[in-house]
């Protein structure tokens, strides 16, 4: 008799959690979709025969490297690298690289496993990876950054190439970064390919990848706002983070007619109740990429606006929230909080950025809620035009991806709806995006046989 992975959920978690001991995100993530998929797989014995939950949550691989550099004064650093390779089933793997000190092999593993639904809800050929490293660039030279990113894909470029992983940038890692990274690249194998995305446009990078995750947020926001008959004009939102996603978001926020009352960093929020606007938030981005800066200086630039150190922005009111920064920067009270002072929908741009205490709050209130795996999906889909573009030798035009990516968030709010309407004008945009995001990459697995 075939042995069947029909276990309850608890039972099931209970495995995950044996198997991946001391990795509280990686399981948060997996329960996150478990908690979802368990009661879509009841019926369907296929997936059940062939063990596809089970072996969906455990990625194909995991390479951990050293990574050594020498600092300005001299020093010898030792860094660990990582690569998850976590599901090609659909595509080459595909994912950001996080530079970060807070990066280890859980928070990898979960980026990965998410990025996996994320890519598929796409539409577009690609599987899910993650990669980083606890490096802090906080402080750091650029001289000190380039070597390190030389240092780490001297050990990473064994593990990737055009079609069998394609990473990105991720937190800590942007455009500066990948040029390093593609120089070192292309210096050991000799080879010009499109090996990493969101590379500089005079090398084969894609237009309006820098501004996709942040604007397709915006856009899952608008089609949600849209199911209600309501868009973003005069409407107020919070957003945390100051860095690309964050940016972007509030740029489009703007853009579409609303008020961006809140940025923030890890040293706190800063509150602008005149908004945020295009000429402020130009400040920011140069501030904080180009100059470093904090978040903190804002209210000397701005008088009106004030921070607020050590703290997250969830208890401003408004209509509208992103939360734009990282994993579990939302908890389960400033669900309550947010909820309380009337927020209408969230869109996370960050991912996993609200806890499972959260997540449950929002859809107890039955929110307009994106979780980021739908929400923040249009970086990494502008990341596969850009894979395309290069595969073509060709670069489209602006207004053409633009397009591309509008239609992209549409597809993906389709998909969850599909699979997240409860009925009574409620969708479960969590339940849709990974109920949606795992068939099509399970449905490629059982074609594939046990492997
Ligand atoms: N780091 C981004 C994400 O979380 C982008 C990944 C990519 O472009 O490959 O989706």
């Amino acid at each position: 008799m075939a042995v069947s992975d029909h276990v309850d959920l608890p039972t099931f978690m209970e495995g995950v959690k044996k198997r991946n001991p001391h990795q509280p995100e990686f399981v948060q993530a997996v329960q996150e979709v478990a908690e979802d998929i368990f009661e879509f797989i009841g019926d369907k014995e296929d997936y059940h025969a062939q063990q596809i939950l089970r072996r969906i949550a455990e990625p194909d691989r995991v390479v951990s490297f050293r990574v050594c550099w020498e600092d300005d004064a001299g020093n010898i650093r030792v860094q660990r690298g990582y690569r998850v390779q976590n599901n090609n089933a659909i595509g080459p793997y595909k994912g950001g690289i996080r530079f970060h000190p807070s990066v280890n092999e859980s928070v990898l593993k979960f980026l990965a496993f998410e990025q996996t639904f994320k890519n598929a809800l796409t539409g577009l050929p690609m599987g899910g990876g993650k990669g980083g490293s606890n490096f802090n660039p906080k402080g750091k030279s650029v001289r000190e950054i380039m070597r390190f990113c030389q240092s780490f894909m001297t050990e990473l470029y064994r593990h990737i190439g055009a079609d069998v992983d394609v990473p990105a940038g991720d937190i800590g890692v942007g455009g500066r970064e990948i040029g390093y990274m593609f120089g070192q690249y292309k210096r050991i194998t000799n080879e010009f390919t499109g090996v990493l995305t969101g590379k500089g446009l005079e090398w084969g990078g894609s237009l309006i990848r820098t501004e996709a995750t942040g604007y397709g947020a915006v856009y899952f926001l608008a089609n949600m706002l849209a199911t209600k008959g309501e868009d973003l004009v005069g409407k107020t939102a919070v957003i945390s983070g100051s860095g690309n996603v964050a940016t972007h978001a509030a740029e489009k926020i703007v853009q579409l007619g609303g008020k961006v009352l809140t940025l923030s960093d890890s040293g706190g929020f800063v509150h602008d109740p005149d908004g945020i606007t295009q000429e402020k938030i130009d400040w920011v981005k140069t501030h904080k990429t180009h100059r470093r800066g904090r978040m903190q200086d804002y209210v000397a630039a701005f008088p009106g606006a004030t921070f607020h150190e050590g703290k997250t922005p969830w208890g401003v009111p408004c209509d509208v929230a992103l939360p734009c920064a990282t994993q579990n920067e939302l908890l389960g009270e400033d669900a309550r909080t947010l909820v309380a002072n009337g927020c209408r929908a969230v869109a996370e741009g960050a991912n996993m950025p609200t806890d499972l205490d959260g997540v449950h709050v929002f859809k107890a209130a039955r929110l307009l809620y994106a979780p980021g795996k739908a929400s923040n999906a249009g970086g990494v889909a502008v990341s596969g035009l850009e894979m395309s573009q290069n595969s073509a030798r060709r670069a489209w035009k602006e207004e053409e991806l633009q397009q591309m990516l509008k239609d992209i968030m549409l597809g993906i709010h389709q998909s969850c709806l599909t699979y997240g309407d409860q009925g009574g004008g409620y969708i479960d945009y969590v339940k849709g995006a990974n109920i949606a995001g795992r068939k099509k990459v399970a449905d490629a697995m059982l074609a594939f046989g046990v492997v």
